[in-house]
């Protein structure tokens, strides 16, 4: 018997016919002798709906009643599917993250887990139930309660996976695995059977919202064995696991393609350059609690630089306010922003064997015209900031000219 933790998204969570299938995927999985732990998501387009609607009443993304607001979504799919379960003759129980006792950080809309008390599900689980969270939610030090950020039912599962040491963590979506990139996006895009933590924690944070960066973080820190699968096919999906001693010589030198619309980015243009003025712009960003992703800055020309950054477009208003006040305080010539580009990036860890992969990427965009904004690099991946326009082109050039297609 085996201890297996499933996690249902969005769309998987649709409809009630769709809730039902879902059932069945667990019933399965309890027919086959072993304990369930499901976590679940809202159905999809709730949380947009709630959020919709708590925006409209002045709400904002770090206010503790947007929280409150948007958690409910999963709080319904939980009832329904412990209801779905029940009607087929299967014992249930219905649990929110604050019933479970899972708590976090104070940072409404984007918490941290602090810690998951595993007793009260191991006790439902004993007495022979399907334990149902809701997912995306947990409680802070005063009871109140938190969001883990967009995607974070992953996260969920992922943490309620180390915390009762599951044998698996099954994330179950609308597409059949990982791919070499977003199937929606490039058609030809293959899907893979292994992706190793490294790449996936690239992917993740560069646009491939297929597992929310935190829960790999988590799976990658407490060595939980995670897979992604369909809910709608059968499959084995694809494992993320370690890199093996053996496997590392004879990588691909680019093994998936990633594409982000949600950045922003802001320039400072005509800043005295002398120390300590981007540790004074910065400090103040991340005080905010806004994280800043790619930086460069220019040559200083007459004692003078440009300073250029991107945030999530979701932090973009606050991060320009305050860098307005800096400019005037600094005595900078402008501030400019812009929030139509895209991150488009290659990843793979045979990058760090093979030499071109940057040169290769750079001709494949200038040949069709695509001008680079912003770069940037680390051992297994290359980013280029272009006009949002080009998005999906440019994922599309590059998955063909790293050879990731079906066809090859
Ligand atoms: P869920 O609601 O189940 O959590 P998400 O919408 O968060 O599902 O994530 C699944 C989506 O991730 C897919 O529909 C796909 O469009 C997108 N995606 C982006 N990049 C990839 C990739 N490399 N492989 C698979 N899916 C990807
Ligand atoms: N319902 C939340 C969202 O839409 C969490 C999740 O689906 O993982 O972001
Ligand atoms: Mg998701």
């Amino acid at each position: 018997m085996s201890l297996i933790v499933q996690k249902f998204g969005g769309t998987s969570m649709g409809s009630i016919e769709r809730i039902k299938q879902v059932a069945g995927r667990v019933i399965k999985e309890k027919n086959e002798g072993n304990d369930v732990v499901v976590v679940v998501s809202a159905m999809s387009g709730e949380t947009n709906r709630l959020l919709d609607l708590a925006v409209k009443m002045g709400g904002k993304q770090d206010d503790m009643e947007t929280d409150l607001i948007i958690s409910s979504g999963e709080q319904i799919s939980s009832g329904l599917l412990s209801l779905a379960l029940k009607n087929e003759g299967y014992d249930a129980v219905p649990m929110l993250g604050h019933q479970v006792r899972i708590t976090t950080d104070e940072s409404y809309g984007k918490a941290r887990i602090s810690s998951i008390d595993s007793e009260n599900i191991r006790r439902m689980l004993k007495s022979g139930k399907i334990v149902v969270i809701a997912g995306f939610q947990g409680i802070d030090s005063n009871g109140f309660i938190t969001t883990l950020g967009r995607g974070g039912s992953d996260t969920t599962a992922v943490a309620v996976a180390a915390a009762v040491k599951a044998d698996r963590c099954d994330i179950y979506t609308d597409v059949d695995g990982v791919y070499t990139a977003d199937p929606n996006i490039v058609q030809d895009a293959r899907r893979l059977d292994v992706v190793y933590f490294d790449e996936m924690i690239e992917m993740s944070s560069l646009g491939a919202k297929v597992l929310q960066i935190r829960s790999v973080e988590f799976a990658m820190k407490y060595g939980v064995n995670l897979f992604v699968k369909s809910t709608f096919v059968d499959g084995n999906g694809t494992q993320i696991k370690f890199i093996g001693e053996e496997e590392s010589m004879e990588e691909l030198q680019v093994s998936s393609v990633a594409c982000d619309k949600d950045e922003a980015k802001i320039s400072i243009r005509g800043i005295p350059d002398r120390p300590g003025i981007a540790a004074k712009i910065f400090s103040k960003i991340s005080s905010a609690n806004i994280v800043v992703d790619m930086i460069i800055q220019n040559i200083s020309i007459e004692g003078h630089t440009d300073l250029t950054f991107t945030v999530s477009k979701k932090d973009l208003k606050k991060a320009l306010e305050i860098t307005e006040e800096l400019a005037k305080e600094l005595d900078a010539k402008e501030v400019l922003s812009d929030d139509k580009i895209a991150k488009v990036s290659v990843i793979g860890v045979g990058m760090r064997n093979h030499y071109g992969t940057a040169s290769t990427m750079f001709d494949v965009l200038a040949k069709e015209n695509i001008n680079i904004m912003m770069i940037s690099t680390s051992e297994i991946k290359i980013s280029c900031v272009i006009d949002a326009k080009y998005a999906e082109l440019a994922a599309r050039i590059l998955h063909d000219a790293f050879n990731l297609g079906r066809q090859n």
